[in-house]
């Protein structure tokens, strides 16, 4: 097991709830990033990280925390001085890189910052930032991801920073799993799992359930960032999916069949209109929508409330056992109600 870090209210590491983290788009120092982390957090969104690009985003944390409860990270690159700037300005947690953020006394500085405030520090790899050294010695592989991300680490550990987490990234779906095994197989500190520039809502969606997927059944992951080129409320929405579907999640999963000649009602939308109404849920609650009474009620039957089309109008069962019989008219309020005593 990792060893469990701080970061601001919460813990991650250590047996804890995996974080969904999303990263804000707009510049961190205007409204429209703070509005933004309330829409994330809204969405279900633990930890939200900014980009620091100046003195003015830097110390912008602050204002954006009095609108949110979750904790809040800046990530750095290139200036030592920005990375001290946003934990004076309140950061919960830094990104940075020690190999480009300049000389080591630098580092020595931000780690020292770190520790002060008692502040982890997440440091990584990705395809695009192996260690040269690295690269020619092992090639592009999971071995060269995983001793530049270590190299990292005993940089900050050199400095008495403990409170640490990895990542080791890329847009393979493969090399990313092979490079969390290997990172996992060497350190305790938690592992920030994500699939570098995975691509768009649908593929990306894909790519990143694949890999985490495989990684967090092995026990292998405590934060995560579904990255997506997609509005980052897509990324919170599928994160929370991906871990209600590996039943680590505090989301609902959504059972719904696929439809097939039986099927007398349009099962489809509504199965979507449900999907919606779920995304707000914060409790690991089994919801299904199936086209009929043959076979919905029994393979389904580990929902906690499921729906199924009868002749002339819906079934609303729970574990398996009618509740009830209503019209297709009423379905939408009487189905939404018994998802709501299922909340309580
Ligand atoms: S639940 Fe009914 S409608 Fe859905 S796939 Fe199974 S048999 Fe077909």
């Amino acid at each position: 097991m990792t060893r469990k870090v701080k970061i601001g209210n919460l813990f991650i590491g250590g047996g804890e709830k995996i974080a969904v983290q999303s990263m804000a788009t707009r510049k961190t120092c205007t409204e429209q990033a703070a509005r933004e982390a309330e829409e994330l957090e809204r969405a279900g969104c633990d930890i939200l990280r900014f980009s620091v690009l100046d003195r003015a985003d830097a110390a912008a944390f602050n204002a954006i925390k009095k609108r949110v409860k979750m904790p809040l990270v800046a990530d750095i690159h290139f200036d030592y001085r920005l990375a001290l700037a946003a934990i004076d300005g309140g950061a919960d947690k830094i990104r940075i890189n020690p190999g480009n953020i300049g000389s080591e006394a630098g580092v020595k500085q931000v780690a020292e910052a770190a520790k002060a405030n008692g502040i982890p520090v997440r440091v990584g790899s990705n395809t695009g930032s192996i260690e040269k050294d690295f690269l020619l010695k092992y090639g592009r592989n999971e071995i060269a991801l995983g001793e530049s991300a270590l190299k990292q680490v005993a940089i900050l550990e050199k400095y008495g920073v403990n409170d640490i987490v990895i990542s080791v990234k890329a847009s393979s779906v493969p090399l990313t799993v092979k490079a969390y095994e290997y990172i996992a197989a060497k350190t305790d500190y938690p592992l920030h799992l994500g699939v570098t520039e995975a691509g768009t809502e649908y593929g990306g969606t894909i790519k990143n359930a694949a890999a985490l997927g495989a990684l967090i059944l092995r026990g292998v992951g405590d934060t995560i960032r579904v990255s997506l080129s997609a509005d980052p409320v897509r990324e919170v929405v599928a994160a929370k999916t991906l871990l209600s579907a590996l039943e680590k999640g505090t989301g609902a999963n959504l059972i719904a069949c696929p439809t097939c000649g039986r099927c007398e009602w349009d099962c489809m939308a509504f199965a979507a209109k449900t999907e919606k109404y779920l995304a707000t849920v914060n409790k690991p609650i089994k919801v299904a929508v199936m086209g009929c009474v043959v076979n919905g009620i029994g393979e389904s039957a580990d929902a906690d409330v499921g729906v199924a089309g009868a002749k002339g109008g819906c079934v609303i069962f729970s574990h398996g056992k009618v509740l009830k019989t209503v019209k297709r008219e009423d379905l939408e309020r009487e189905f939404f109600a018994e998802i709501d005593k299922c909340i309580l």
